[in-house]
């Protein structure tokens, strides 16, 4: 006879103990993670309610206003990566209906145009071949044709290697009466971010790219018009876990339960935030700088050129052309099996056309660039 109380054994299998090659990893993300991160993560768990830990929330809070260089009070990391925070954003600023803009010039702009849409806006776009920015003038002109109630731009477009230059768009929207919503996922601690100066009213960012701690925990700031759109709102945030009016109660003064926090990375993402303001940050976003101009002069020296303009490049993340018959993908094939180093292959209108080599947080050093382009030019001499 059959016995019911049997396990069912089909699915047991005997996992080796974890062995991981020690990769370098210069791609678009995650970044290596320095052993003070990691050390921290593994600390001991205390519970998300203990007054130590809220202790340390506070600290994280104050530090990513520093990062961010904002007195928003509502600035908190999202449990979850880089997109639950961008989704965020837009799950607590759009109600249905809204007329929601967006800058396209890479694929990050358009995954907020699928969010924006998903969170019923009327979404309009502003377009231009990727790897190029947006003119203050032309986003005056769109912000006059559309009227919208956001305009959500993409500040280090981690597709193309563009940064979009910040100036004037903030006083713009002002004028517009629009909220201004920005990605900052690949330009936060690697490049000048000024969220107040810049009037930005909401914006995300990642803690796997230039912060140098793991993915799965995402930093979230909204001023006041965002915070005034949001109490106003005539529909409830149609995310539960990502409303912001019942996450911020946890953050905030009552410190109510809403969901479990992941404890531990938040203690990894409290050790990279207290790193970056251990180095400063303009001496971080001038490492990050001198770093990725010693790529292009190297990189010029083997004869590869950059996809976009230099007064128009994001240090952390460099489009380097594909030389013509060069078949990339045996090239960063190569460096991986030979040298534990990780670049990335182009996506969208760049596939085949670029590599996207990243030199972000702690990975920003001249020895890495030495490095990947000593490789780089031995993977071009042999299977290039
Ligand atoms: N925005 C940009 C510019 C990104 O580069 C990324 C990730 O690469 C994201 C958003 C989404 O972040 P995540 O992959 O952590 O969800």
């Amino acid at each position: 006879m059959e016995n019911r109380n049997r396990v069912d054994e089909s699915h047991l299998i005997h996992a080796s103990q974890l062995d991981l090659p020690p990769r370098l990893l210069l791609g678009p993300g995650p970044s290596n993670v320095p052993p003070r991160v990691l050390q921290a993560l593994a600390m001991n768990e205390i519970g998300h309610l203990d007054p130590k830990f809220i202790e340390l929330m506070n600290e994280i809070q104050e530090l990513l206003r520093y990062v961010w260089q904002t007195d928003n009070r509502f600035t908190i990391p999202v449990s979850g990566t880089g997109s639950a925070s961008m989704e965020a954003t837009l799950a607590n600023s759009v109600e249905p209906g809204d007329v929601v803009l967006i800058g396209v010039n890479g694929y990050f702009g358009e995954r907020l145009c699928d969010m924006a849409s998903r969170y019923g806006a009327d979404v309009r776009r502003i377009e231009k071949p990727w790897g190029e920015v947006f003119a203050p003038e032309e986003i005056g002109d769109a912000l006059k044709a559309h009227r919208p109630a956001i305009l959500g731009l993409v500040h280090g477009e981690t597709s193309t290697g563009a940064m979009q230059p910040m100036e004037g768009i903030g006083k713009l929207c002002r004028e517009f009466g629009t909220l201004l919503l920005l990605d900052t996922v690949t330009s936060l601690g690697g490049a000048p971010v000024f969220l107040d100066r810049w009037h930005v009213d909401i914006a995300y960012s990642g803690s796997q790219k230039c912060l140098s701690c793991p993915p799965g925990i995402a930093p979230f700031t909204m001023g006041e018009r965002a915070l005034e759109k949001l109490n106003e709102r005539k529909t409830k945030v149609a995310s539960w876990y990502l409303d912001m009016s019942m996450v911020g109660k946890y953050w905030g003064k009552e410190r109510t339960y809403h969901h479990t926090a992941p404890i531990n990375m938040n203690y990894g993402l409290r050790e990279a935030l207290r790193i970056v303001a251990e180095e400063g940050l303009e001496e971080r976003w001038e490492r990050h700088k001198s770093n990725a101009n010693l790529l292009y002069e190297g990189l010029e020296e083997l004869g590869i050129g950059c996809h976009v303009p230099k007064e128009h490049r994001l240090p952390s993340l460099t489009t380097a052309l594909v030389p013509d018959g060069v078949d990339s993908k045996a090239v960063s094939g190569y460096l991986l099996r030979k040298f534990n180093i990780e670049i990335a292959a182009g996506l969208g209108q760049l596939a085949g056309k670029v590599w996207r080599i990243g030199l972000m947080g702690y990975n920003s050093r001249p020895e890495n660039v030495n490095l990947l382009l000593s490789a780089l030019k031995q993977a071009l001499e042999t299977v290039g």
